[in-house]
C-alpha cells in the first residue's frame, strides 16, 4: 500500500544501530537470555541458539530443556546454564525462577500434546519480549487466539512455510507482504520473513537485508538467528533494531564462513564461529 516504507539495509544503515561495549562493562549490563526449546533427538538446536546468543554478546545465558539434553548441553557449550524440564523428551512446563530480559522460545520444541500446553500457560503469564521460531509459531498458526498474548516487543521468524502456516496462502509477493504488514498490526510483532532476502516487517515499514548466501540453506541456520536475536534484546536492543542488525550480522557471518568452505560444506555452526568475524567488519 502507498503508506509502506521499505529500506534497503546495509553496512551504511547498520554502523548507527550498533551499541559499543562499555569499558566498565559487566555481564549483568548485557542481560540473561533464555532459550526455550529442545526434544528429544533435537537437542542441537538449543546448543546452536545458545552459543550464538553467547556469540553475539549476552551476558548470561540459560537453556531450557527437557532432562535428556542436560548432559548433552552442559558437556557442549560451558558457558551456559541449563534448567531441566521434569520430562525426559520433552518440554511440559516452562517454570524457572531466573529473570530473563529476553526469551528464545520454539527451536526444536516438538509438538506434543504437553508442550502445547506448556506453550499456551507461559504465554498467558510471560511479560519478557519473546523470539518465536519453529514449533513455537507452528503452534501459534493452529491456535491463532494465543497470539494476543504474545508479550510486547516480541519478534516472529518464520520462514517461508511458518509464514504460510499463520497468514494463509499469498498470490505473489506483494500479497505476501501485505498479508504479513496486516499480521504485524494486529498483533503488535516484528515478524522476520527468512529467505534469500530477509525482510524484517513492523506495521508498514519494511527492511530489506542484503547479506548472506545460499550456503545458509543448511540445518541449524535458522536455530543460530534465533539465539543471535535474543541475545540482542538481552542487550538492550529494541526488538525492531535487533531484527535488523541480528540478520544482518547472521548473513554476514555467513558470508565470512563461506570463504575457504563453499556453500555447500557451509553448516550452523560455521555461523556462529563467524559472529565475531561479523562484528569486527563493522569497524
Ligand atoms: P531455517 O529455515 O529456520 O533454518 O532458517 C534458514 C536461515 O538461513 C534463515 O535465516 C534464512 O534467511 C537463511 N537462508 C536460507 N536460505 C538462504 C539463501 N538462499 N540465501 C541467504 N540466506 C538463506
Ligand atoms: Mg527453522
Amino acid at each position: 500500500s502507498i503508506e509502506t516504507e521499505v529500506e534497503l539495509i546495509d553496512k551504511l544503515e547498520i554502523l548507527p544501530l550498533y551499541v559499543p561495549r562499555e569499558k566498565y562493562a559487566h555481564k549483568g549490563i548485557y542481560g540473561h537470555s533464555l532459550i526455550v526449546g529442545g526434544s528429544y533427538g533435537k537437542i542441537g538446536a538449543v546448543t546452536l541458539a545458545s552459543s550464538a546468543c553467547l556469540r553475539v554478546g549476552t551476558g548470561l545465558i540459560t537453556a531450557y530443556i527437557p532432562k535428556c539434553g542436560y548432559i548433552i548441553l552442559q558437556t557442549s557449550l560451558p558457558e551456559a546454564m541449563v534448567i531441566c524440564d521434569e520430562d525426559e523428551k520433552n518440554i511440559t512446563k516452562i517454570q524457572y525462577d531466573i529473570e530473563p530480559k529476553a526469551i528464545g522460545i520454539g527451536i526444536g520444541l516438538g509438538t506434543d500434546a504437553a508442550t502445547v500446553k506448556a506453550l499456551k500457560a507461559f504465554l498467558k503469564t510471560n511479560k519478557a519480549p519473546l523470539v518465536i521460531d519453529a514449533d513455537a509459531l507452528n503452534i501459534l498458526a493452529v491456535n491463532k487466539t494465543l497470539l494476543k498474548s504474545v508479550s510486547k516487543g516480541s519478534i516472529l521468524t518464520p520462514h517461508p512455510k511458518e509464514l504460510e502456516r499463520l497468514i494463509g496462502k499469498w498470490t505473489d509477493d506483494f500479497d505476501k507482504l501485505e498479508k504479513t504488514k496486516a499480521f504485524s498490526k494486529k498483533y503488535n510483532v516484528v515478524v522476520i520473513i527468512k529467505g534469500a532476502h530477509t525482510i524484517t516487517c513492523y506495521a508498514d515499514k519494511l527492511y530489506i537485508n542484503n547479506t548472506g548466501n545460499p550456503g545458509m540453506a543448511t540445518a541449524g541456520s535458522g536455530d543460530v538467528l534465533t539465539g543471535m536475536l535474543t541475545g540482542l534484546i538481552s542487550q538492550g536492543y529494541d526488538s525492531v533494531t535487533a531484527a535488523i542488525l541480528g540478520v544482518y550480522l547472521h548473513g554476514k557471518a555467513g558470508d565470512i564462513a563461506l570463504t575457504g568452505l563453499g556453500y555447500q560444506a557451509l553448516i550452523a555452526s560455521d555461523i556462529v564461529e563467524h559472529i565475531g568475524d561479523a562484528y569486527l567488519d563493522l569497524f
